[in-house]
């Protein structure tokens, strides 16, 4: 194998824009010969001479090449000056965050958080690990007031399902000050809209899973630093507690990466055309996406996103079972959970008895691939039209 382009920690040298680097990073050194993309290094373990430094390789459950061609890019995307840490799925990387939080320790955490993220939470509450506050996170006033007893505040913009912007400069210097610890989940807006360690946050984390991936066949998350101390304590439960991606997801998710600005470029325009289209709809009763003027979070989010995402909810009229006969007669759409891959997927988010009742029973949630504009309108316009209202 070829040495690495660049060892760590070069990432905060942003002398290249965001698509380039999905493009340009985590690639072998340009030497003559070289293959142009990264391998996929598969081993559990790696040769090594008597003594042990730090640094070394010695065991898959700890480093791993392929890993750090993905962290690398994944840093440089959020514009951190330490390398990603890679895990075996979103939720790993949640649960290592939430490991930050000392025992008997507080969380404020969003009352619409990830579901996962909820039940992860509730989790450890029940078993005393913690005490959870959730809060409205569109209310400024109300997370800050929570923070006085807090370790860590988690933060979520746009939030799942319900699509509420929060404003994260004012909630992160306000942690700041208080000395709580911060982690935003960066999954709906990826670090082509959003960056929110430019905002002050400590931690962010990534479902790849989703937009990062893209193509919705790899399970695979990331958490991103800037603080040595924090890296080593998330990346010593990473090993500890096992939670490591495989090689070939580590591989996968990069290539998904490869497209990601053209991915979210071309959705995003897509979602907006479909919600301002939607508004318009006399079979839906609501629209949420922070990119439609009228919508609550559309200030807070241009002011802090490059983009609103492609993500919409919808709350159509009807029943239950109306909206859930509309969804079953899609044919462009696919009727699935998840969310960022370029397949549009479609679900009604109150199905999962988990998700909280504050979501409206008949809330679809809308995850816009990249599919033609007047394919995906003419499914949602006849399913739509056909309910009785
Ligand atoms: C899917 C998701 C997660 C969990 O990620 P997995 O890869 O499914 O474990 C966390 N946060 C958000 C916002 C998500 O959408």
């Amino acid at each position: 194998m070829t040495a690495r382009p660049e060892t760590p920690p070069a990432h905060g040298s942003a002398d290249l824009r965001p698509d380039t680097v999905l493009v340009a990073g985590g690639r072998p050194a340009p030497e003559h010969d070289a293959p142009v993309g990264p391998s996929i290094v598969l081993t559990s373990t790696y040769r090594g001479s008597a003594g042990l430094d730090a640094e070394d390789r010695t065991y898959g459950r700890f480093s791993n090449p392929t890993w750090e061609d993905l962290e690398d890019v994944l840093a440089r995307l959020e514009r951190a000056e330490l390398p990603a840490l890679a895990y075996a799925s979103g939720l790993a990387a949640v649960a290592s965050v939430l490991s930050l939080v000392p025992a008997g320790g507080r969380l404020v955490l969003p009352r619409h958080s990830y579901q996962g993220s909820l039940a992860l939470a509730a989790d450890l509450e029940a078993r005393g690990l913690l005490t959870v506050r959730t809060v409205d996170v569109t209310d400024t006033e109300d997370v800050v007031a929570a923070l006085d007893a807090a370790d860590l505040l988690w933060l979520e913009s746009p939030t799942n399902p319900m699509l509420e912007v929060a404003d994260l400069p004012a909630l992160l210097a306000a942690a700041r000050e208080r000395g709580v610890l911060t982690c935003v989940d960066n999954t709906f807006a990826t670090p082509l809209l959003q960056r929110p360690l430019e905002h002050g946050a400590d931690i962010v984390v990534h479902s790849v899973t989703k937009y990062l991936a893209g193509h919705s066949d790899v399970v695979l998350g990331a958490a991103v630093t800037s603080d040595p101390a924090l890296r080593t304590r998330l990346k010593g439960h990473r090993s500890l507690h096992g939670a490591v991606p495989g090689p070939f997801e580590a591989w996968l998710a990069l290539r998904g990466m490869r497209t990601l600005a053209v991915r979210v470029e071309r959705s995003a325009a897509t979602a907006g055309e479909l919600a301002r289209r939607l508004q318009q709809h006399p079979a839906v009763r609501e629209v949420r996406y922070p990119g439609l003027p009228g919508d609550p979070g559309h200030e807070r989010a241009a002011a802090q996103m490059d983009g609103f995402g492609s993500i919409v909810a919808i709350v159509p009229a009807g029943d239950v079972a109306a909206v859930e006969a509309a969804v079953d007669a899609l044919r462009v759409w696919t009727p699935a959970t998840s969310l960022g891959g370029v397949e549009s997927l479609i679900e009604r988010r109150r199905r999962h008895h988990e998700e909280p009742p504050s979501v409206p029973e008949t809330l679809l949630r809308l995850s816009v691939g990249i599919e033609n504009v007047e394919d995906l309108w003419e499914d949602l316009d006849r399913v739509l039209c056909g309910i009785d209202r």
